[in-house]
């Protein structure tokens, strides 16, 4: 069954030539979101334009891949300029144009202030394709003489409201002047008040203005909540979510091809049933995907926006938009995969601080206010494990024949009496799937390294070098972010980036030092320890 209520299309069918496509693909981007649909043939076509559109909607591939296209890869000069208006914009856009223009050889580059000089220089020497800058730096690096704009083919101006706030209309218009009277201008804004629209009627040659915004859309009948969450908290906040939601069946949503297999291949590590289907598997693999999940043996499916598309997914109980859709219209058809036929569905949204605008777009699209849920703690999803314990004592203790356990315990009954015999069973039971941390630890770990103490020292053949290597193996971290080591007589600890400790102990708990397991744990900090251990 193929859907068509939604625009599909390819980066292909855009206008985009195999080598730009191809890196497209490998970002794992599937399909181009609706601003890139609209803005990429008009700016392959040499068009201007004047585009709003609000953060989070893929902007900035709207419009790398048109200019990644149109500069000569043989001609060693500046032909593309994008100004940006922080450091932190501009080294994130010349990431992706790095990634996209990969096949086509661009060389690219980011200035911005605070960095050195000669090391632009150096590069701008070199002959660099494509700058990213913010307007200050690049300002400087014209009235220096070290940046020559003669041959700029394509200027952006990315989030052009931001940088006119931040002061910087006439840095922008100086640079402007400094390029080409026939140069292609794009201008990208997430709002398009009054001095913008001045800014592109002064240097937009008859532009095309794209407008994306949707009409208001009805929503099913589902419970719609979201959780916020920072980037790297977010694994951790999913797996919490489901230990606390325990649903029937779940589909998870992301964006890109690879962090489907990704997440996919964490859940199942982690011991979640889950099968993946996205736009790289053939029919016969996403069938098969499909299959598990319709008959149980999966629980979960993980996938892309596409590839759930033209399939047909049973109802789900829940649907969780790990990552928040791009497109508003998008969030209506992921959540109309729950509460069918009358049944109760719960959709959760997972949104990072950058993406605060769509989740407000959606709200505003759909008319319904999302309600935000926290990240359930460890003390959250021990008391629903209880609960669940609870109920299945109660559904056992109604509707099944008991007489023939209660004989195996006579002897203890006696002893200890019913109720601290139970209670006996219920630890057993309890603690059999305690494989929840001690500590509440942070479900949103920060920037730094995390110090790990790991049981296994030098008596048990522990060096430096093999706890390294497990761990630049096992987790996939280079080895010069990890340390400082200590290693001694019978524990070990090692530093590791705080966002990577989550996969350094799962990987040192199932691949193991040498072969074997041991047992690895976030170290307690002085200040938090009861009392010193034996560290020496
Ligand atoms: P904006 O500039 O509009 O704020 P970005 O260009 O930063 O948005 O893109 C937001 C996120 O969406 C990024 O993580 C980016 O990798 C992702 N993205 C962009 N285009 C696509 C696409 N076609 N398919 C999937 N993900 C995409
Ligand atoms: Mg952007």
């Amino acid at each position: 069954m193929v859907t068509t209520e939604q625009q599909t299309g390819s980066f292909s069918d855009l206008g985009l030539q195999p080598d730009v496509v191809r890196a497209a693909e490998e970002v794992g981007y599937e399909e181009p979101t609706p601003v890139q649909r609209q803005a990429i043939p008009l700016l392959l076509e040499g068009r201007d334009v004047l585009v709003q559109s609000q953060t989070g909607t893929g902007k900035t591939a709207a419009f790398a891949l048109p200019m990644i296209q149109r500069v000569d890869p043989e001609e060693r000069a500046v032909q593309g300029l994008v100004l940006a208006p922080t450091r932190e914009l501009a080294v994130q856009v010349a990431e992706t144009v790095h990634k996209l223009g990969k096949y086509r050889h661009i060389s690219d580059l980011p200035i911005y202030g605070g960095q050195p000089y000669d090391r632009q220089l150096r590069a701008l020497k070199r002959g660099v394709q494509i700058v990213v800058g913010t307007p200050g730096r690049v300002m400087d690096h014209i009235r220096r003489g070290t940046l020559n704009l003669d041959a700029v083919r394509m200027v952006v101006l990315d989030e052009a409201d931001q940088m006119l706030d931040m002061g910087f209309i006439e840095d922008i218009e100086f640079i402007l002047d400094e390029t080409p009277k026939d140069r292609q201008i794009a201008l990208f804004s997430a709002t398009i008040p009054p001095r913008i629209r001045g800014l592109a009627k002064r240097y937009l040659h008859d532009p095309a203005t794209i407008s994306i915004t949707s009409e208001r859309l009805t929503v099913p009948e589902v419970k719609q909540e979201y959780v916020e969450t920072g980037r790297d908290g977010k694994l951790e906040a999913l797996t919490r979510i489901l230990d606390m939601e325990l649903p029937e069946s779940a589909i998870i949503f992301v964006r890109t091809k690879r962090e489907a297999d990704e997440l996919g291949e964490t859940l199942v590590g982690r011991g979640y049933g889950a099968e993946v289907i996205h736009g790289d598997l053939g029919q016969a693999q996403r069938e098969r995907a499909i299959a598990g999940f319709r008959d149980g043996r999966a629980d979960i499916l993980v996938a892309t926006e596409v590839a759930s598309r033209g399939l047909d997914i049973p109802d789900v109980s829940h649907v969780l938009n790990y990552d928040i859709p791009l497109d508003p219209e998008a969030y209506v058809h992921r959540i109309g995969r729950t509460a069918r036929a009358g049944k109760s569905g719960t959709a959760i949204t997972f949104v990072t601080p950058r993406e605060w605008g769509l989740l407000k777009t959606i709200e505003r699209l759909t008319r319904v206010k999302l309600e935000r849920i926290p990240i359930p703690t460890n003390a959250d999803i021990r008391e629903r494990r209880v609960q669940v314990l609870r109920d299945a004592l109660c559904h056992t203790l109604e509707n099944e024949e008991l007489e023939r356990y209660a004989s195996m315990l006579d002897g203890l009954t006696d002893q200890y009496g019913a109720g601290a015999v139970a209670a006996a069973a219920v630890k057993l039971l309890l603690d059999e799937e305690a494989d929840l941390p001690e500590d509440d630890v942070e479900p949103e770990p920060e920037p730094g390294a995390e110090r790990l103490f790991i049981r296994a020292g030098r008596k048990q053949g522990v060096s430096a070098r093999d706890l390294v290597g497990a761990i630049a193996n096992g987790a996939g971290i280079p080895g010069k972010d990890i340390g400082p080591v200590d290693i001694y007589d019978n524990f070990s600890f090692v530093g590791v980036p705080r966002r990577d400790a989550g996969r350094v102990i799962d990987a040192l708990t199932r691949s193991g030092i040498r072969g074997r397991s041991v047992p690895v744990k976030v170290a307690v900090p002085e200040e938090k320890r009861p009392q010193r251990t034996g560290r020496r």
